[in-house]
Order: C-alpha cells, then sequence, then structure tokens
C-alpha cells in the first residue's frame, strides 16, 4: 500500500528534464509489476525487484543488455526535453498517442502485432530504435526529436516501418 504513495514524492520534487543527468533506478512494486522492467517516472527509473534496479544502476560496469535498457529510458528524458522540456507534457502525449492507437486504429493492424498501442507509439519506436545506439544519447543532447515522425504516420505506416526496424 505504501508503495502506491512513494510516486508521489517523486513527481513534487521532479526538476525539469533538461536538469538532468542521470536517472535513478528506485523499486516499486506497486506500479511495476514482475515481468516488466523499468519504467521512467519524473525523472526516475521505477523497477520492480532490486535485481532490476541494479542492473539499471550499474553504470559502466552494466552488460549489453542492461546498458541498452538504460538508454532505452535515458532516450524518454531526452523526449521529454524536447516536449516543451515539460514530463507531464511528455506523459499527456504519450497517453494521447496511446488511446489513439489502441481506440481508434484499424481493428486489422493491431491484429497483426502484439502489444501494438504500445510498440507502435512514436516514442516508444524511437526508444526501441535506438537504446543500442551508445551516441544516440549525446547527438540529441537538446531533445530527441525522430518520435515526431513516426507520429505524422497512419499506424499501418508505423507497422510497416516496426517491422523495417526489427527485420521481421
Ligand atoms: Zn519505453
Amino acid at each position: 500500500m505504501l508503495m502506491m504513495f512513494q510516486i508521489v514524492p517523486i513527481m513534487w520534487r521532479s526538476v525539469r528534464p533538461s536538469r538532468i543527468a542521470d536517472m535513478p533506478a528506485v523499486v516499486n512494486t506497486f506500479w511495476l509489476r514482475k515481468g516488466y522492467e523499468g519504467l521512467t517516472f519524473f525523472g526516475q527509473i521505477l523497477t520492480p525487484t532490486q535485481q532490476e534496479a541494479d542492473r539499471f544502476n550499474a553504470g559502466a560496469s552494466a552488460d549489453r543488455m542492461s546498458a541498452a535498457m538504460k538508454n532505452h529510458e535515458m532516450i524518454h528524458l531526452r523526449q521529454a526535453q524536447a516536449c516543451h522540456d515539460s514530463w507531464l507534457c511528455f506523459y499527456l502525449l504519450y497517453i494521447w498517442y496511446w488511446i489513439k492507437a489502441a481506440w481508434f486504429s484499424k481493428r486489422s493492424v493491431r491484429r497483426q502485432l502484439k502489444h501494438a498501442a504500445y510498440r507502435l507509439n512514436p516514442f516508444e519506436m524511437e526508444a526501441y530504435g535506438h537504446m543500442y545506439d551508445k551516441g544516440y544519447l549525446l547527438r540529441c543532447e537538446g531533445g530527441a526529436q525522430e518520435w515526431r515522425q513516426y507520429a505524422k504516420m497512419s499506424l499501418k505506416e508505423r507497422l510497416l516501418q516496426y517491422r523495417a526496424n526489427h527485420k521481421l
């Protein structure tokens, strides 16, 4: 029960995305269930277990997969910078894209890809597309913008792009 409210001080004390150099991972079993890895939340990464948190916090000694996971979450930080440097703006837009894909898009597209509303979210497409690229964060230091291209596409076009990106 306590875990449910632990996100309140994180929101309360949050600062603008551009003022954050690194995001620490913290365990929160209420908001993050097992099976999920991490969720960027107002400048911190919520994880379901201490083991997952340690992977995100491993820094330079992280294995390739952990480093990529951290990179993925840090790309969301850069995207929030591009959303008027506001977490609230970023999350509202994120939810809007999710709703649009989940409710207002052709069912035929959704049927072709599991978790389509998540995977074809413009923010996720950029984060998944560049998580193994170590130089990406530095190249978009002022804000990550690639998601804007995906946002302009229809869900069907995004599905084709997704398949090309992941060689499916
Ligand atoms: Zn993500």
